[in-house]
């Protein structure tokens, strides 16, 4: 019977089940997106405006009042103003003063102003309690209701309290807070939204230079060369054979560039017999984009694969192979099979989808849905042993591909080597170091280091 009781009470028109109402200074598109959202999610809201008047856009439960008299109604203030207006909270202190008042403000460029809007805000009413929230949250996607909870929103102000309170409206709204500090850390939250892809800045110009060049090398050698020096115009070359020269060589060139930067930091850790000094910025930055580029090189690959997959559909190939089977025709001779031949090219072929399927797998393994149901050794395992396989097999292949050739004059033309034989300079070479690397005598003292030994300790007990 108590209990019954109980659950009555708990379902009551008394309980303190009601929310606080919230202002919300400014009825632009921000404002009015987030009244509608937290007036779905049962909190009262009282705008603060310039005009009173009501407009069909204001969320209709919504009340439209000077901001003086919706100030008093509240206890937190969201300011969907932007930041160059608030000087008009100025002579409104008195009555901000012990509120928490809530900055979603962006800026147009990265670090426009020396401080922060929430530090502005904070410095222009030292009384009210700042907290930065939402700027990372689009208007359009909380009007669309295109919000999930797994959408975070970046939260940071100096009082603790007024953080929470601000936490729990979040929550109330279906999103994630992520508490990131004191309003220090506004700066930051602010700069988030304005940023471009700042991991893959570097690999995409990289990416692009080198294609250029390789695709420009080609050109030279394939399609200007053979049309000065044979007479023969293969300007369509430039459709599919180019891009499948350009597109393997950039993807082995980016794949073994990714574990460059790992063996860069092995010399030197094992040159300063230390870990406790920083790399070079250039090799910290370099080691941050590995996962970027191994994508990109991964693209890459994939675009290989398609190419190959179409070559044989090209006019080109099926003249070239009626042409062969009518000069053995008119010569009445069969050429035998050469089985060096059919096993060189088995054996390239072999090695290229051997790699690539593993290289697929280290993508699959770096999204994050993915890496984050394995634990660090496993993570490792992939990304290390199975990558340094796959770079392996992917240098094997186009070894095996370039076999006898890469040798005869004529894949110098103007004294120049083949892409191919470019493009395994870096993977050869960073094999060949990392075949040094895992040897006993090299890989004791780095192992130790890594876990802490120093040949000069700094601070000697
Ligand atoms: P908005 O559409 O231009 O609205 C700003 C509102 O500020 C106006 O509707 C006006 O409201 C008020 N206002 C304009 N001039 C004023 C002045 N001189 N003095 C006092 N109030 C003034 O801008 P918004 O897109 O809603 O953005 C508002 C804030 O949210 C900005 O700081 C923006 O960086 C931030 N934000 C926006 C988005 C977004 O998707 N839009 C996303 C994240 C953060 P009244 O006419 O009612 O006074």
């Amino acid at each position: 019977m108590n209990k019954n009781s109980s659950n009555i009470m708990a379902l009551g028109p008394n309980t303190p089940n009601k929310r606080e109402t919230v202002c919300i200074f400014g009825t632009g598109d921000f404002g009015r997106a987030l009244g509608h959202k937290l007036i779905q999610s049962g909190y009262p809201v009282v705008y603060g405006s310039r005009s009173t008047q009501i407009s069909n856009l204001i969320p209709k439960d919504a009340e439209v009042l000077g901001h003086a008299e919706a100030a008093q109604k509240a206890a937190i203030i969201i300011i969907a103003v932007q930041r160059q207006h608030y000087n008009f909270l100025t002579p409104l202190a008195e009555v901000l003063r012990g509120k928490v008042l809530v900055d979603i403000s962006n800026n147009l460029k990265l670090n426009q102003y020396p401080e922060s809007n929430a530090e502005y805000l904070s410095q222009l009413l030292p009384g009210s309690k700042v907290v930065k929230a939402f700027n990372t949250v689009s208007a359009w996607a909380l009007q669309s209701g295109t919000l999930d909870a797994s959408r975070q929103v970046f939260v940071c102000g100096d009082d603790v309290e007024a953080k929470q309170m601000v936490m729990n409206i979040v929550r109330a709204l279906g999103l994630t807070p992520l508490d990131k500090g004191s309003l220090l850390a506004a700066q930051e939250i602010e700069n988030y939204p304005l940023q471009l892809f700042p991991m893959w800045k570097f690999p995409i110009f990289l990416s692009f230079g080198l294609a250029a060049f390789f695709f420009l090398y080609c050109l030279a050698l394939d399609v200007i060369y053979t049309y000065i020096y044979e007479n023969n115009n293969f300007s369509f070359f430039i459709a599919i054979t180019i891009p499948n020269r350009v597109c393997p060589v950039m993807a082995l060139i980016l794949f073994a560039l990714v574990y460059l930067p790992g063996i860069f930091a092995a010399i030197i850790q094992l040159y300063r017999g230390t870990k406790y000094r920083r790399f070079p910025d250039w090799l910290d930055k370099w080691m941050l984009c590995r996962k970027q580029l191994g994508l990109v090189a991964l693209a890459f690959a994939s675009l290989h694969v398609v190419f190959t997959l179409v070559t044989p559909l090209r006019a080109f190939a099926s003249w070239r192979t009626s042409k062969g089977i009518v000069s053995q025709a008119l010569n009445n001779k069969t050429e035998p099979l050469d089985h060096t031949n059919a096993w060189l090219s088995d054996s390239y072929l072999a090695l290229g989808i051997l790699g690539y399927f593993l290289f697929v797998l280290l993508g699959i393994t770096s999204l994050p849905s993915v890496s984050n149901n394995v634990n660090w050794r496993e993570f490792r395992f992939v990304q290390s042993k199975l990558g340094y396989l796959a770079l392996i097999l992917c240098t094997a292949h186009t070894l095996v591909y370039g076999g006898k050739w890469f040798l005869s004059p004529s894949a110098y033309k103007w004294y120049l080597p083949d892409i191919y034989i470019l493009s395994l300079i870096v993977p050869c070479a960073l094999l060949v170091v990392k075949f040094v690397l895992i040897f006993p005598c090299v890989d004791k003292p780095l192992t130790q280091i890594r876990q802490g030994w120093e040949r000069n300790p700094k601070y000697s007990e």
